[in-house]
């Protein structure tokens, strides 16, 4: 069994995924995260992460991976548990970078694809039930207002002592 939860930034995929992963024990695979530690893996080798060439050339020798369980996901990087180090806004900034390079989604798709064949879980990211799984047995997209959205994202800056105003975001 696959869910998956597509829906825009800030709409709370994450939240209700691991939510409703817990309400039937079976696991949650956050695809930003994977993003994230592409992102991390950017600013770390001092790349321009919307150069696409540069971004190729990059993700052809990183291993992203993720390892589930029932505490949760972890992220791994070239083998490092980068679970914690993903969440700041600059590594955020840097994911949606990558992300729009064509040859980084065709390797996160295949990883994403390969996670989900093994065991039930449920998947949010933007192109779960469209791209990665669009035979899904159960599909959903999740939405909010902007504003909604924005608070949300407000509140996890907030958190995190990350200083952004509600209307910058
Ligand atoms: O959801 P999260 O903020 O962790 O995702 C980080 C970035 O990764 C997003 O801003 C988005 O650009 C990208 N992403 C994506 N496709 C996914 C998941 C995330 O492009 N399935």
């Amino acid at each position: 069994m696959t869910i998956a939860i597509d829906g825009p930034v800030g709409a709370g995929k994450s939240t209700i995924a691991q939510g409703v992963a817990d309400a039937l024990g079976i696991l949650h695979l956050d695809t930003g995260a994977m993003y994230r530690a592409m992102g991390l893996k950017a600013l770390r080798a001092g790349i321009d992460p919307k150069d696409p060439a540069a971004a190729e050339a990059l993700c052809a020798e990183t291993n992203i991976a993720v390892e589930m369980g029932p505490a949760g996901q972890k992220t791994l990087l070239d083998g490092e548990d980068v679970s914690n180090l993903i969440r700041t806004p600059e590594v955020g900034a840097a994911a949606s970078a990558v992300s729009t390079v064509k040859a980084v989604r065709r390797r996160m798709v295949a990883l994403q694809q390969a996670c989900a064949a093994k065991a039930d879980m449920v998947v949010d990211g933007r192109d779960i039930g469209t791209v990665v799984l669009p035979n899904a047995t159960c599909k959903f997209f999740l939405t909010a207002s902007p504003e909604v959205r924005a608070r949300r994202r407000f509140l996890e800056m907030q958190q995190k002592g990350a200083a952004c105003s509600y209307e910058e975001i």
